[in-house]
């Protein structure tokens, strides 16, 4: 899979991708995600796609690709969006992403790995 910069934020045009296990997600920022729909990101497995909503940004932004990217793993896994905790989803998402980043060493070692 190419990689990106950084600084790209994928968009319905020009989505970046997302491999969680054998399948692999277009992940688009999409205008106006919270206003229509009520939260700042939704994945949808059978289309194998997470939209983030544009102002969405940051940590913010990290900690919902996290979230939906753990609805991606939940769902590959057999576990139906109705057994999904949001709550415990969340914690996950974020406590993850907070490793990741007051570790930068292990970002670091993971990169090796990507294929
Ligand atoms: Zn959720």
């Amino acid at each position: 899979m190419p990689r990106k910069p950084a600084s790209a934020k994928g968009s319905e045009a020009d989505p970046l991708y997302l491999r969680i296990g054998p399948c692999r997600y277009e992940l688009r920022t999409v205008a106006n995600l919270a206003q229509q729909h009520g939260c700042t990101g939704r994945q949808d497995y059978n289309a194998q796609r997470i939209d983030i909503d544009a102002t969405c940004s940051g940590m913010a932004r990290l900690q919902t690709i996290w979230h939906e990217a753990l609805h991606g793993i939940y769902d590959g896994a057999g576990v139906p969006g109705a057994k999904q905790n949001e709550q415990m989803i969340d914690a996950a998402a974020t406590g993850i992403l907070n490793v990741l980043v007051d570790n930068p060493w292990l970002v670091d070692e993971i990169a090796s790995y990507a294929r």
